[in-house]
Parts: structure tokens; C-alpha cells; sequence
């Protein structure tokens, strides 16, 4: 099983993407965390995405497309993934298309957020300084309204993200909707696209998304059926 994860940030992407991987046992492949350690690990990807990052641009389509054809090809996605954050242009996603080509289709879940909700989240949003774990808006009290103050996974101290500052986070939405958002005309007339409203408490989402998954799957098995062999459901 395929999926990729689109929405704005703060949309609950990467804690969907999350859920869901370990509920299927895939991996997780979220593009924002590949070049975050990027960054810590000062490879050559870290230092040119570093300030591009801090601004709230996109880092270019070429590099952003090697990174995750290299990671797509490793062993432990063979057997499927879930994308977080990536395509977030309608090049990325044609380089997608021609990805997966041979290797079945994709679900696409888009969640929708209203600017205000997602300006909310992202002010209160918190990551571990250690471990680099996002810790949950709402759920488990963990870095709500500053119940929590350290990492569920490690212990580490929660700090806001250096990009959720007010600045980078405008810059984040306006790109986002100059860019990403025409994914979803890009996507739309595909059977296995699914909108999903991401403002509904986490559990909720979980539990939409588990049925987008389902039905999805049901349109798959459709297309295996079918023999067909194009990286798409039509
Ligand atoms: P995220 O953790 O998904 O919010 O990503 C954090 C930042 O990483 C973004 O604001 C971009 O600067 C960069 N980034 C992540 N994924 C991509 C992508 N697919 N294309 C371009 N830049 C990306």
C-alpha cells in the first residue's frame, strides 16, 4: 500500500502519516524530517536546504525529487510507504507518477484546515530538541497549551520548530497555496484521491483516514484485477 499525505502545514500530516505507518507497518517517509537531520548531520542537502527552510520555501524540485527516488528505492519501501510532505509541486508529482510506474498505484488523502486553525497549531506545535519528535497538538495533553514540557519518546526538551515562527509560517501558507495547492486539481479526477477535513479531533482523522484507506484498496484491487500496469487508477 502506497500512500501520500497533502495538506497544509500544520494540516496533521506527519502525526496521520504516523499513525498509519505503524499500523500497517510501513514506513514513514516525511521529506520535512529527511532534510531536518539533513541539517543536524551538516550534510551538503542540510546546508543548501538550511535557510530555505527557515524562509518557508520550497528547496528546488531536482533535489527534492533525488532524495526521495533514492529513499523509494531502498529496501524497506518496496513493500509500500507512506509520504509525508512530498510531492508539494506538480513537477514533483509528475516525477511521482513516473516513479511508480510498475509498482502499483497510490491513495492521495488531502486534508483540509482553515488558515486560522493551522496559524493555531503551528504557534502551539512543539518538537523535541533532542530526537527531533513532533509532540501532538491536542492528543495526550503533550504539547497542548504547554501541558507537557518533554518528549514522550525520549525525554527531551519540547521547543517550538524554528520554522513556526509567525513570519516563516505566512511564507509556508502563501507558498503552499501557489505551488501545492493546484495538486489537487492535479489529483482530483483519480478514484483513489480523497479529501479529508484535518480541523476534527486526531482520533477522527485516524479513523476517516483508515476508511479512505479501505475504500481505496477496494478500488485497487479493482485495477490489479483489471491488469493494469500504469502507476495510476483511472
Ligand atoms: P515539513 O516538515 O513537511 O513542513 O517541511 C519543512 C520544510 O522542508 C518545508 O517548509 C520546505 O522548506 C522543506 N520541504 C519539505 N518537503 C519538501 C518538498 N517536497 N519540496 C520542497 N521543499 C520541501
Amino acid at each position: 500500500m502506497n500512500v501520500i499525505m497533502m495538506g497544509p502545514p500544520g494540516a496533521g500530516k506527519g502525526t496521520q502519516a504516523e499513525r498509519l505507518a505503524r499500523q500497517h507497518g510501513l514506513p514513514k517517509i516525511s521529506t520535512g524530517d529527511i532534510l531536518r537531520e539533513a541539517v543536524q548531520a551538516g550534510t551538503d542537502l542540510g546546508r543548501q536546504a538550511k535557510a530555505i527552510m527557515t524562509r518557508g520555501d520550497l528547496v528546488s524540485d531536482e533535489v527534492m525529487i533525488g532524495v526521495v527516488r533514492e529513499r523509494l528505492d531502498r529496501a524497506d519501501a518496496q513493500g509500500g510507504f507512506i509520504l509525508d510532505g512530498f510531492p508539494r509541486t506538480v513537477k514533483q508529482a509528475q516525477a511521482l507518477d513516473e516513479m511508480m510506474a510498475g509498482r502499483g498505484p497510490f491513495i492521495v488523502i488531502d486534508f483540509e484546515v482553515p488558515d486560522e486553525e493551522l496559524i493555531r497549531r503551528l504557534r502551539l506545535r512543539r518538537v523535541c530538541s533532542r530526537c527531533g519528535a513532533g509532540a501532538a497538538f491536542e492528543e495526550d495533553g503533550a504539547g497542548a497549551d504547554g501541558q507537557a514540557e518533554h518528549c514522550q519518546r525520549c525525554g527531551g526538551p519540547l521547543v517550538p520548530r524554528s520554522d513556526d515562527n509567525d513570519e516563516s509560517v505566512r511564507e509556508r501558507l502563501i507558498v503552499y497555496q501557489r505551488e501545492t495547492r493546484p495538486l489537487v486539481e492535479y489529483y482530483r479526477a483519480r478514484p483513489t484521491f480523497r479529501v479529508i477535513n484535518g480541523a476534527q479531533h486526531p482520533d477522527r482523522v485516524s479513523h476517516e483516514v483508515s476508511l479512505a484507506v479501505a475504500s481505496s484498496a477496494r478500488r485497487q484491487a479493482k485495477w490489479r484485477d483489471a491488469g493494469a500496469t500504469s502507476g495510476t487508477v483511472s
